[in-house]
């Protein structure tokens, strides 16, 4: 799930799986379907 955050007076949009950050909320919806970072938390 994208998370938004704000930083410099913009808003970026972050992947929570690895955390790279994007302008574009869509850009980082279809980062997140296709990162292949795994959250180990959400396999306990
Ligand atoms: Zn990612």
């Amino acid at each position: 799930m994208v998370e938004t955050t704000e930083k410099d007076g913009m808003t970026w949009y972050r992947c929570e799986h690895c955390g790279m950050l994007f302008d574009e909320r869509e850009d980082a919806r279809q980062h997140e379907d296709n990162c292949d970072a795994e959250d180990p938390s959400y396999i306990q």
